[in-house]
């Protein structure tokens, strides 16, 4: 079926053009492709079991180890995570996109998603001192439907709590309150890496995945050197308000009356809210960039907690104010940026692998820091579930980092750039964003609809079990065939594997 371009046209999306930032990753056109092809060509066989069953410690019980312990222990394999924190920490909203909310809907089923998310039906992009309307975009159902997912609203401790019960359904063993104090990598006498945990334990695996957050100690190991950690020039704040006490105020009423995700731009500032926890509460998102006041304060990190009160308010409009005044704590994060990036996620023995924020430390707060991590976790395990000889281990690493890392990279720099897009300071760039979001539907052609519906597809179509599904088929298969046919065969490359396929 080919999408009708009725259906996706409006001017809501042409608005969305200076939101996104080209990929380098695989182009789905979704004009000249069957619909298929976007929402997923191959069954998404959650339940396949792993025929050699490994031994994995996870360290860091946050949304990207518990998601890959709930694929992992799936699969057959035993895991064991272990986080320092509890569950129910201070959190914010998280925005759950389509290449998310797939996964999700799979996991726990659309009636459980439903109990705690909202499906976000659009973005007004407001002035934030004046609260004036700038542009629009609506997320259309037929546009987010062709992605095969939906647009949704839910709070950060939702989405966790989901994940520890799948992680622990499934038989994972989640030790919390316990923190990973060391880590001890393999040697050639004897490759299981092992972990020192802060109750004095010793625990050996045949595999660690660090899922540690942007603070990542298995970094350091895996890249073997400090953390070159340097401040990114952004600072966010986070915090949530009953929607009750919106509901009472006039002024405030407006953003709890439809299921929307608003954002004020201001200078070098903006806010974005939403529902959270259905819709009970409202979650505000500030952030604060390089030359604004409240800018250069605060870590990285979710465990910062400070008084509202002490923002400056001077660049705010009235329903801004009023909503930090109902927000009287927030949680406070920093963008930090690594120079040299993480450009090996896999340590020299081939045992230690970096997943989530540890591998791709994100954008605070941006719109595809979970989605990232949980797509990560599902390829890992996905190909793990096709675990069948310690031979096959290190195409299957390779191909992880193969799989995720140019995604990733590009989706952070989109993530970015749309952060800094709304925070434009006053000029001749704020001027051209304001004229292209006041654009109207006549203006579109066809030409715009694909392109914009394209770059949606891109980030929104993905789907994190056929991309795991399709390099198996396309490689990861011929290589444990030549496996079981000779000893010491052993695949670790494309190229290698594309003769293989050739020659057969
Ligand atoms: C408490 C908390 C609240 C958050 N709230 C929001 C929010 O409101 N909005 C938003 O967009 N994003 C939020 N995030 C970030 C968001 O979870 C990530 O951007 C994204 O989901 C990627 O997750 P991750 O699992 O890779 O990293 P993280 O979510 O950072 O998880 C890493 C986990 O590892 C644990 N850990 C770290 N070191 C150790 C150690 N030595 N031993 C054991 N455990 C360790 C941490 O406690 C943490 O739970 C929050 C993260 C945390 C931890």
């Amino acid at each position: 079926m080919s999408p009708r371009p009725a259906d996706i046209s409006g001017p809501s999306l042409r608005s969305l053009a200076p939101l996104r930032t080209p990929l380098r990753c695989k182009t789905l056109s979704v004009f000249s492709t069957p619909t298929a092809r976007i929402i997923g060509m191959h069954p998404y066989n959650d339940s396949r079991q792993a025929s050699l069953q490994a031994h994995f410690i996870v360290i860091g019980g946050g949304i990207a180890g518990l998601a890959v312990a709930y694929v992992l222990a799936n699969a057959g394999h035993h895991v064991r995570v272990i986080e320092k924190r509890g569950l129910g920490e201070p959190a914010g909203g998280l925005r759950v996109p389509p290449n998310l909310s797939k996964i999700l809907r799979k996991w726990v089923g659309a009636d459980e998603l439903k109990r705690t998310a909202v499906r976000c039906v659009g973005s007004p992009f407001l002035d934030l001192a004046t609260d004036s309307r700038v542009g629009y975009i609506h997320w259309k159902p037929a546009v987010m439907e062709e992605t095969g997912g939906e647009f949704l609203m839910m709070h950060h401790e939702d989405v966790h709590r989901m994940l520890y019960d799948l992680a622990v359904g499934a038989g994972a063993d989640v030790l919390l309150d316990t923190s990973v104090v060391a880590i001890h990598p393999g040697t050639d006498a004897l490759p299981n890496p092992s972990v020192s945990l802060s109750n004095g334990q010793v625990l050996t695996a045949d595999f660690l995945i660090g899922a540690d957050g942007p603070n990542s100690r298995v970094r350091e190991v895996v890249l073997g050197e400090d953390d070159d950690a340097e401040p990114g020039g952004t600072t966010v704040y986070v915090a949530s308000v009953p929607a009750s006490e919106m509901r009472a105020d006039p002024t405030l009423r407006e953003f709890v009356r439809t299921d929307e995700w608003p954002i004020w731009m201001g200078a070098n500032r903006s806010m974005c809210g939403h529902y959270i926890r259905a819709t009970n509460e409202f979650n505000i998102t500030l952030f604060m960039h390089k030359n604004d006041p409240d800018a250069q304060s605060g870590e990285e990190g979710w465990e910062d907690v400070i008084l509202s009160s002490g923002l400056d308010q001077s660049q705010h409009g009235s329903s801004v104010q009023k909503l930090l005044k109902l927000a009287p704590k927030l949680v406070r994060t920093r963008f930090m940026r690594r120079p040299e990036g993480v450009p090996e996620w896999i340590d020299q023995t081939g045992r230690i692998v970096l997943i989530g924020e540890a591998a791709h430390p994100w954008f605070p707060c941006g719109t595809h820091g979970a989605s990232m991590a949980v797509e990560d976790a599902v390829v890992l395990g996905r190909l793990f579930s096709n675990l069948r000889s310690w031979s096959q281990v290190p195409s299957f690493l390779s191909a992880f980092q193969e799989l995720r890392q140019a995604r990733c990279d590009a989706v952070l720099e989109s993530d970015v750039a749309n952060a800094r897009l709304v925070a434009l300071p006053p000029g001749p760039m704020a001027d051209a964003r304001n004229a292209d979001m006041h654009r109207q539907l006549d203006d579109w052609d066809e030409g715009a609809l694909k392109e914009n519906f394209e770059a949606i597809a891109e980030i929104f179509g993905y789907d994190a079990g056929d991309a795991a599904d399709e390099w198996w088929v396309d490689w990861g298969r011929f290589g444990n065939k030549l496996d079981e046919g000779g000893p010491g065969v052993h695949l670790v490359n494309f190229d290698v594997q594309v003769v293989a396929v050739e020659t057969e």
